[in-house]
């Protein structure tokens, strides 16, 4: 097999006398990877040492913990902003229970929030088909809507922090929606080096990322239709990630009804894992690259989050990924691949 893909892995140990063993002198091995992208390199150490930790699910919903949520239907007319009248002029935009509404606090031009349903605390067994088909069906027609409107603004993605350890400042199940020219440098770093490789390669990545993946059978998860997914070679989470790349859809207007539900489908199966898992809290994100090119597909990344302790909620992220901008992961993508497979 001619491989255009390099994937390269520098495996290291560190040697010291342990006072676990009598104070034998020990070995305990690590992993350095590269990304084959784009060059970033991640760590892999402290295999299996960190567990999920159970979240007070019950608690969250009761109103002394609770507190004021604005995402509530109670509170929704109030207090949660409009469109103005050029982008909807109902104000909010609906899908069933879905609602979209502009973040009260953007982070750039075109900054929304979708409120994925009526009920503020909702456990991953019941982020159910409809209420994720209707939120993904109405911001991604959002974002389509928005791209005529502004065509300026480049890029599309959609974020979604899930649960406190995700970051997420609400528990209330809600997505952001962006339309913008600068959506982050792991972002545009893809983008760049994908747009070098189909230079020196003649071949988009994605798709040759996915057929050599699934030659080489250790990442590869599955397909839903068109769609693939795979764990990555470097995760950018603590606890491993998946991706499910679009290989035919390059920008916003290539992703129809039919990849929501490729997507949906999926997303169920590796939810099926996570409950199996006990993983309360994720990262997701879905990237749309620019107009007239077929070098950058489109992709879904998730990653779990989870508290390190429930004494002092210490966060899964630390100087590694805040002041060094290095991905660790304690999950062998290898491993974790064959456990989510079992579910698709
Ligand atoms: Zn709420």
């Amino acid at each position: 097999m001619s491989s255009k893909i390099q994937f390269q892995i520098i495996e290291s140990g560190s040697t010291f006398l342990d006072p676990r063993k009598n104070f034998q002198k020990v070995v305990e091995y690590f992993q350095v990877r590269i990304d084959p992208l784009t060059g970033r390199t991640g760590h892999l150490s402290h295999f299996g040492a960190i567990k999920f930790q159970k979240l007070p699910l019950d608690a969250y919903a009761a109103p002394e913990i609770k507190g004021f949520c604005p995402f509530c239907p109670e509170n929704r007319e109030k207090f949660t902003p409009k469109f103005t009248e050029e982008i909807a002029a109902e104000g909010r935009l609906t899908k069933n229970s879905a609602c979209l509404i502009p973040n009260l606090f953007p982070y750039d031009v075109r900054s929304t929030i979708m409120i994925m349903c009526d009920e503020h605390m909702v456990p991953i067994n019941r982020l159910d088909e409809t209420m994720l088909k209707d939120s993904f069906s109405l911001g991604i027609h959002f974002l389509k809507k928005i791209k005529s409107i502004d065509p300026s603004l480049p890029y599309h993605l959609m974020t979604w922090n899930y649960m406190p350890p995700s970051g997420g400042g609400l528990v209330h199940p809600h997505q952001q929606y962006f339309s913008t020219a600068f959506p982050g440098n792991q972002f545009m770093d893809e983008l760049k080096a994908s747009e070098i490789f189909y230079r020196t390669q003649g071949q988009n990545y994605w798709p040759t990322l996915i057929k050599e993946e699934a030659e080489i059978g250790e990442r590869y998860i599955g397909a839903t239709g068109s769609s693939h997914w795979l764990t990555s070679f470097v995760s950018l989470g603590l606890l491993g990630e998946i991706l499910c790349i679009f290989p035919d859809v390059f920008s916003i207007n290539d992703f129809t009804e039919e990849h929501i539900a490729q997507l949906v489908s999926g997303l169920l199966k590796i939810f099926q894992y996570y409950e199996s898992q006990n993983i309360y809290s994720f990262n997701t994100s879905l990237f749309f690259g620019p107009d007239n090119q077929k070098f950058f597909s489109c992709y879904f990344r998730i990653a779990p989050r989870t508290f390190l302790n429930l004494r002092d909620y210490a966060p899964d992220a630390n100087f590694f990924q805040v002041i060094l901008s290095e991905p660790v992961s304690v999950v062998l993508p290898e491993e974790l691949c064959r456990n989510v497979r079992k579910y698709f």
